[in-house]
């Protein structure tokens, strides 16, 4: 058995999860982040100890817990170097729990154990590698191989949204320009769209935000895409212009066997993939080669959970 938590900027979600990956039991509270990190993770380790209470526990011990959270944690000391949604740095977050649980405690980025979630029980079950980009309000990744995740020495590594892919004027979170999450996240394709709008005129766009650009949203901009207004579909081309570029980038660097499309913006759904995927022929590094699938992600609401158990897992089995 091990713990997965979902560690969210609005919930925490603490779930039991079997050898085999299935979720048996979960359990949830808010995160009231403004409380700060003391609080936070006094309601992870009581919610953890409600769990390891129950008759599964009994029968199969928990033997690792695996935390998923909206930032960045150093894998060798289990510190959180920085989650901007909790306010929190340099926070040691494994050494709070492991003195309170006594278990092994391991901590990845949320967007890179949801790959994981799906590279083991989802749409990635069957490969043997695969990249999972999840396009939201950000643009988060995970890289598995051989059902480890690749978060680096520091654990920067899978931050597929941080790739330059371009040259822009719109600074990144992290203090760049040109990141992928510039031109692929919600955030961009409605920031890009509301700021050309008035170019134009002929775009049904004007009359569903009632010329309030404050209205437009993703769903918005793809609705209209998909019924054929020219100056949506002229916005999901450019997002999938770049994502194509910064697929192809990974293409160049590890060359995996899928390619998975989570987030809000892959509601959009097969529409978004043929784009992106004629983008990709257009951006492709000698012509003949394949390269991996290109899929949607399966896993839902649960995949945060899962993706916290399976990391655990494959660190107590290495
Ligand atoms: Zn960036």
């Amino acid at each position: 058995m091990y713990i997965g938590v979902d560690l969210g900027g609005t919930n925490i979600v603490v779930g039991l999860v079997d050898d085999l990956g299935s979720l048996l039991t979960s359990l949830s509270c808010p995160t009231g982040r403004e409380r700060g990190f003391e609080a936070v993770v006094a309601d992870i380790i009581s919610l953890s100890k409600k769990i390891m209470a129950t008759d599964h526990v009994k029968k199969d011990p928990v033997k690792g817990i695996g935390i998923g959270i909206p930032g960045i944690a150093d894998p060798e000391t289990g510190v959180v170097i920085s989650c901007v949604n909790l306010f929190w740095e340099n926070v040691p977050l494994r050494e709070a729990l492991e003195s309170a649980l006594d278990l092994p405690v391991y901590i990845d980025n949320d967007a890179t154990l949801a790959g994981l979630a799906e590279y083991e029980v989802g749409v990635m079950k069957s490969a043997k590698s695969g990249v999972f980009l999840t396009l939201g309000t950000g643009v988060g990744g995970g890289i598995i191989i051989d059902h480890q995740v690749m978060s680096g020495k520091h654990g920067i590594a899978s931050e597929v949204g941080h790739m330059v892919v371009g040259d822009s004027d719109v600074p990144c979170n992290c203090g760049r320009k040109g990141c992928l999450e510039t031109f692929a996240s919600s955030t961009a394709i409605i920031s890009y769209t509301r700021q050309h709008l008035k170019e134009h005129l002929d775009s049904v766009l004007h009359e569903r935000s009632e010329g309030n650009l404050e209205l437009i949203d993703g769903r918005m901009i793809f609705d209209a895409a998909k019924e054929g207004d020219d100056f949506a579909l002229k916005a999901v081309h450019r997002l999938a212009h770049y994502l194509a570029i910064g697929i192809m980038n990974i293409v160049a660097v590890i060359d995996p066997e899928m390619f998975v499309l989570g987030g809000g913006i892959a509601n959009a759904g097969e529409f978004l993939l043929e784009i992106v995927r004629e983008e990709l022929e257009k951006q492709k590094y000698f012509k003949a080669v394949p390269v991996g699938s290109l899929c949607l992600a399966e896993l839902k609401n649960d995949a945060g959970v899962l993706g916290g158990a399976f990391l655990a897992k494959s660190k107590v089995e290495k």
